[in-house]
């Protein structure tokens, strides 16, 4: 049985959690795979609780997300949206689309019932055949904030899509995460993984968050599966999104190697077995190697399933390789 344990946010997340679902449905490997998700861009908005990240994973692994958008529901409507505008609720440059609401009324009111996030979540894989397990990185409620160079704060959702990370940013900070927990079968899933992947996600706010909860580094460095990693840069630059805006933040350049560095090599004190970086970036695949990490050059674009299914086995191909025991 191969245990695959995937460290992830939202878009980058879903979309290489799908592909390597894909990898092994293609091998016909019995397998399990669970999805240690980012909570950080979680919020409270209209009395509701949104999670983004796992919202993404949920809805990329049920096959009813918006492709084309790249967020939400595929066919949702903004009623609901459009009628909380009216009443001056909400925020004007974000958008909670009709199916959407449902989940987080559902989540809400499973919260205010008294369940924990864990349970919540696990009732929110219960709907669909995922084909994996999500679990939130904590139960703690962490939502990331931005502090900005101009000395004024505020929640990384409001940054990220009302100012679309152009306000230039200081540092982002996880109130309370230090003393918060792993969620139930977060160190369970990763001391009995075979494999342990570290999704393209952005490195700061979608993997730093997870990383910070105490506890999660300690289960990596002790692991028995090897932990492989994947670049998010390709070519020196961010593949969507604007993760390069907040590499600076932690003093790292938008390069493959630099974030491999950050990572670190887990002989070392770091976390990484391996990297998987783009054949653009082959030239900085021996500086990587020289640190003490496998490197792996390899096609990184997930276009489809075809592309994003052979970077998962890839990522997979680590383990048959290295003839890594489990
Ligand atoms: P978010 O939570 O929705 O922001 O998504 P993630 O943090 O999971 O992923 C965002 C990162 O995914 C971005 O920094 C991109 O560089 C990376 N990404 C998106 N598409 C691809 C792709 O096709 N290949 C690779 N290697 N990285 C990608
Ligand atoms: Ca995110």
């Amino acid at each position: 049985m191969r245990r695959v344990v995937i460290l992830a946010g939202g878009v980058g997340g879903s979309r290489f959690t799908l592909g390597v679902r894909e990898a092994l449905r293609r091998r016909g490997e019995a397998h399990q795979i669970t999805v240690i998700a980012n909570t950080g861009d979680d919020l409270w908005l209209s009395g509701v609780r949104l999670q983004p990240d796992i919202d993404s994973l949920l809805y990329a692994l049920a096959g009813v997300n918006d492709t084309e958008r790249g967020w939400g529901r595929a066919g949702d409507t903004e009623r609901v949206n459009a009628e909380l505008q009216a009443w001056g609720g909400g925020w004007p440059w974000f958008t909670l689309g009709d199916l959407d609401l449902g989940t987080h009324l559902a989540r809400t009111g499973w919260l205010r019932d008294g369940a924990t996030v864990s349970e919540v979540v696990a009732r929110l894989n219960g709907r669909w055949d995922l084909g994996a397990r999500i679990l939130p990185m904590t139960d703690a409620e962490v939502d990331t904030i931005v502090h900005l160079r101009d000395g004024s704060r505020m929640h990384f959702q409001e940054w990220w899509t009302r100012h679309r990370a152009a306000r230039a940013p200081e540092r982002f900070v996880n109130p309370g995460i230090e003393q918060a927990h792993p969620a139930p079968g977060v160190l369970e899933a990763l001391a009995e993984a075979t494999d342990v992947l570290i999704a393209p996600s952005n490195p700061v706010v979608s993997l730093g968050p997870i990383l910070a909860v105490p506890g999660i580094r300690e289960a990596l460095a002790l692991a028995p599966a090897p932990v492989v990693g994947v670049s998010p840069v390709i070519g020196g630059a961010v593949v969507r999104g604007m993760a390069d805006v907040c590499l600076p933040t932690i003093g790292v350049e938008t390069s493959a190697a630099a974030i491999a560095g950050l990572y670190g090599a887990r002989d070392r004190g770091g976390l990484l077995d391996a990297w998987l970086m783009a054949e653009e970036d082959v030239a900085l695949a021996p500086g990587v190697a020289a640190g003490g990490i496998d490197v792996s050059v390899v096609p990184l674009w997930m276009r489809d399933a075809d592309t994003s299914a052979a970077l998962g086995d890839a990522a997979l191909s680590v383990r048959d390789d290295e003839g890594f025991a489990g």
